[in-house]
């Protein structure tokens, strides 16, 4: 592990940019929930008593919009686990040591971004 001095800009930089991601990726993966729970869950309890357009729009919705909204969680996910601590340069939400559920405070050096990401 690497220690380097922290600039300022690049620490708020780098805090807003973890916060942005952070977000989509849980706003991307409830939305999924809430599409597939608002635009799916009809179809499987009215099944019988749809109409076969409205069924179709239905369907198409909940396939379109839930996938895209995982998909783009899955994206968010992936970017925010390889996000790098602008103080330490590891990854800031992946340990060997500790969960890795992503919090404002790097799993390595204890970095936290919540107080830059406000700035
Ligand atoms: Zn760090």
């Amino acid at each position: 592990m690497t220690s380097n001095p922290l600039d300022t800009r690049a620490w708020i930089a780098a805090a807003k940019r973890f916060v942005r991601l952070r977000r989509r990726f849980w706003l991307s993966f409830v939305g999924g929930w809430l599409v597939f729970g608002i635009f799916g869950l009809p179809l499987f309890l009215l099944d019988d008593g749809m109409n076969g357009v409205v069924r179709g729009i239905l369907g198409g919705i909940t396939f379109v919009g839930g996938s895209g909204c995982w998909l783009g969680a899955v994206v968010a996910r992936h970017h925010l686990f390889h996000f790098r601590c602008p103080r330490c340069e590891s990854t800031f939400v992946m340990s060997w040591t500790s969960h890795s559920f992503p919090t404002s405070r790097c799993k390595h050096c204890g970095l936290d971004l919540r107080a830059a990401a406000m700035a």
